[in-house]
């Protein structure tokens, strides 16, 4: 492009590739029925309570939410056991990394994160026109070793995907600990638990427990939109020091989250039998699929999560689309830089088991 009038950095960025929503694939090949097992969505839906909760609060969308999110980060404030102050709500889990972007990184500073990884953090960094230094996983899993031999006096950020997106794996708690005592005062660590309500393996440690033991330079990143099944909502956010949350809260929009986020949210929140169910219904899935998957001879990475990182072991491109023209959509590996892989989200039993006829049509 000849003197583009954006800013530089912006053309470094590569443009998002989402999950094909299920409507586009109903329209395109003019069939119904589809579904989408590529989000890493609730395929139970939301908490009924959270939907009680959005008919209550309809009629009060002529006005706009309340911006410092107060019941909500009340709430989540006695959950956690963690000051208010410390807490910064967003438009999603996603905002939040944006937000740490905006407020932290200079340009040309580096951010640290694993390859592969989710994305938004390397298009937080790229947008504020950082440098993103991508640290290869070993064993699929973070090497939080070679990440911390990467930091450099030019370091801002390091993000750590615990659950890593799309691989499935964790850091051990004691592999967390000797990093985190790693890395220098000046550098902010990004701790994103997108998953950590599926998480079984008792060697994870949570993030707020650096927090509590009084980690100053920590953002622990949680969403609504997994686990609580409020993906269209858009609601995440971040417990940190309330230094950090400050900051953070400079560079936010004053009414970034929306009314209705907020009380489903909230509601959400109390329904635990909600997310016992799923979570229960993820195990028995992600156990099916594991079976199923080893009878068609296909590898995984066995995961911590409600997704499943499988080698088709030839083009994930052109199994995708034979899924598609079936119905059903998931994610390909290549834009994780995997290309005879899929990443495939834990269903109901029902989709799982479409899926797994589907796969053995495609692949006999
Ligand atoms: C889905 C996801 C998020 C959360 O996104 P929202 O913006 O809250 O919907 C954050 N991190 C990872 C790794 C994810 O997969």
């Amino acid at each position: 492009m000849p003197v583009p009038l954006c800013r530089e950095t912006i053309l470094n960025i590569k443009p998002y590739v989402p999950g094909k929503p299920i409507e586009e694939v109903e329209r395109e090949l003019g069939i119904r029925g589809v579904i989408k097992l590529a989000s890493n969505e609730n395929p139970m839906g939301p908490s009924p309570k959270a939907l009680e909760a959005l008919q209550r609060s309809l009629a009060r969308i002529n006005l706009y939410p309340d911006g410092s999110c107060y019941n909500l980060k009340n709430k989540l404030a006695s959950l956690w056991g963690w000051p208010p102050e410390g807490i910064v709500v967003g438009n999603g889990a996603d905002e939040v990394i944006k937000l740490v972007a905006e407020a932290f990184l200079n340009p040309g500073e580096e951010a640290i994160m694993a390859d592969p990884t989710f994305s938004e953090y390397e298009f937080a960094t790229l947008l504020m026109g950082g440098r993103a230094v991508k640290v290869p996983c070993q064993d699929w899993q973070h090497s939080l070793e070679d990440m911390a031999e990467r930091i450099t006096p030019n370091t801002k950020l390091v993000f750590i995907c615990n659950p890593n997106n799309p691989t499935g794996t964790i850091v051990r708690g004691e592999d967390l600990d000797s990093f985190l005592t790693r890395v220098p005062a000046r550098v902010l660590v990004v701790l994103d638990e997108a998953y950590a309500e599926y998480v079984e393996d008792p060697q994870y440690r949570e993030g707020i427990d650096y927090l509590r033991r009084g980690a100053k330079n920590l953002v622990v990143l949680r969403t609504f939109s997994k686990i609580y099944g409020l993906a269209g909502l858009r609601v995440g956010y971040g417990l940190t020091s309330p230094e950090v949350a400050a900051a953070l809260n400079r560079a936010r929009e004053p009414f970034n989250v929306n009314l209705l986020a907020q009380e489903a949210a909230l509601a959400a929140l109390e329904d635990q039998e909600h997310r016992d169910k799923s979570r229960a219904l993820n195990r028995e899935g992600k156990e099916y699929l594991y079976r199923e998957f080893r009878s068609l001879g296909l590898e995984y990475v066995p995961s911590q999560t409600n997704f499943i990182f499988v080698d088709v072991k030839r083009d994930g491109r052109q199994i995708f689309q034979e899924l598609l023209k079936r119905g059903i959509i998931v994610r390909t590996g290549d834009i994780f830089g995997y290309p005879t892989f899929l990443r495939i989200t834990v269903g109901t039993p029902e989709q799982n088991r479409r899926l797994v006829e589907a796969l053995k049509e495609i692949l006999a």
